[in-house]
């Protein structure tokens, strides 16, 4: 979760947990925050939503739009000055880490206009500062992987992609993660477990699980082939990090998660920017600080249960320390023998795993550094010192396909 790793407490340390109103009682592993208190560093990240979820747009897809309905949930409503004076300083005061980054969504950032976005891209090219792209992959254009990353590439010459399958559970709107009826969920390979089927678990617009194992292996390719060393896909470079020995930068990808929390514009704070649902409130930054409620108990149950809830399925799977279950939110089918909790994505990530494996592998091993160090210029994390045996041919494919296009080529041709 953070960089104070909680570690289970020995029995024998004898280390007592006191909580408000309650009798003390021996401290087991949840309480590890707690018990470090300000000795390690603290870090988190919040994503604020002061907007909550008011937009002018409509997107049916969106996650996000239910929540102003949420029966008990945050509602509409703008951040307050208060608030939000309040969320800076605890984020301030209570990331003690070496970096406190503040991330703002919900909402429609584009009312300010298009041009007001052009502005600031061509600001933070003319300064030096990379901007990064986040791509929704649903049910339509993951069908279309060239498509999307060569245009992507091309159009918008976007260095730092980010793909996001997109993955909703039918019901998400009032129904939180985990409170669903395993029953009722269909096994992997059942036509319910995919989307279009009328009593599919997801919604229409969600990604079919085949296409998004598709999607990821052909822009695996084609980034393998012309963008190596200077194009960073978040879903490859975090794979090539995890086998290099380093950890995931993706909490889908990581045996636990939960340092990435939510905050609404009345100041409540959620589990998780997608566990925005009154089951995952933790609390409210006018009532209790930031940290605390970050470094809880209740949260680093959350933190936990990513690793402690996979099926048997998982831990057997030659592939689970490159997909830890992926996200537990997505967890909306049973395995094959009937176990509640495998991932609604499971086909993807093992035919992702399974196919271009040797390649990354490959990459893992040519710096020749395991583990990793960056510093050493490892062309792989760092745009702005090549290493000569991964880029050379790299560097005139480049060229050739880099030239301005207005028409993008269909992959099909
Ligand atoms: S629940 Fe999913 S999105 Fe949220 S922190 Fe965990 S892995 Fe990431
Ligand atoms: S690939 Fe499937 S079985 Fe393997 S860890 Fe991921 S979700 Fe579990």
């Amino acid at each position: 979760m953070n960089s104070v790793e909680p570690q289970p407490p020995s029995p024998s340390a004898g280390l007592q947990a006191v909580e408000p109103g309650a009798p003390p009682r021996p401290a087991d592993k949840y309480d590890a925050p707690s018990l470090v208190g300000n000795q390690g560093q603290k870090r988190f990240h919040v994503m604020a939503k002061p907007s909550g979820s008011t937009c002018n747009l409509d997107c049916r897809y969106c996650f996000y739009l239910s929540k102003e309905t949420l029966p008990n949930g945050p509602g509409a409503g703008r951040m307050s000055d208060e608030v939000l004076e309040k969320f800076i300083q605890q984020c301030i005061a209570g990331v003690t880490g070496p970096e406190v980054v503040f991330s703002w969504q919900g909402g429609e950032p584009t009312l300010v206009g298009l041009d007001f976005f052009r502005k600031v891209v061509a600001l933070q090219k003319q300064y030096g500062v990379p901007f990064n792209t986040l791509t929704c992959v649903n049910r339509f254009n993951a069908r279309k992987p060239l498509d999307v990353y060569r245009f992507l590439r091309r159009e918008i010459d976007s260095t730092y992609l980010q793909f996001i399958p997109i993955v909703e559970y039918r019901g998400f709107e009032k129904t939180a993660p985990h409170t669903w009826n395993n029953d009722a969920l269909p096994r992997d390979g059942d036509p319910e477990a995919r989307p279009g089927h009328p009593h599919s678990i997801v919604t229409d617009w969600s990604v079919d699980p085949d296409d998004w194992g598709y999607f990821l292996c052909k822009v695996f390719d084609d980034w393998r082939g012309k963008d190596l060393g200077k194009v960073m896909v978040n879903h490859f470079e975090t794979l090539v990090a995890q086998h290099l020995g380093l950890g995931s930068q993706l909490c889908i990808y990581s045996e636990f998660c939960g340092k990435g929390v939510a905050i609404e514009h009345d100041g409540g704070v959620y589990s998780c920017d997608h566990y925005v649902y009154p089951e995952y409130r933790l609390g409210n930054i006018r009532d209790q600080r930031l940290d605390t409620q970050v470094f809880s108990r209740t949260q680093v149950k959350f933190v936990y249960a990513k690793n402690e809830t996979l099926p048997k399925y998982c831990r057997a799977c030659p592939f689970l320390s490159d997909c830890w279950g992926e996200c537990p939110k997505n967890r909306i089918i049973r395995t094959p023998d009937g176990e509640p909790g495998l991932n609604y994505l499971c086909a993807a990530s093992r035919h992702f795993s399974r196919t271009p494996f040797p390649r990354w592998t490959a990459l893992s091993r040519t710096c020749g550094s395991n583990p990793c160090n960056p510093e050493n210029g490892c062309d792989l994390f760092n745009l702005t010192i090549r290493c000569p045996s991964l880029t050379q041919s790299d560097h005139a494919t480049d060229r050739k396909h880099r030239k301005p296009t207005k028409h993008h080529t269909d992959e099909t041709k």
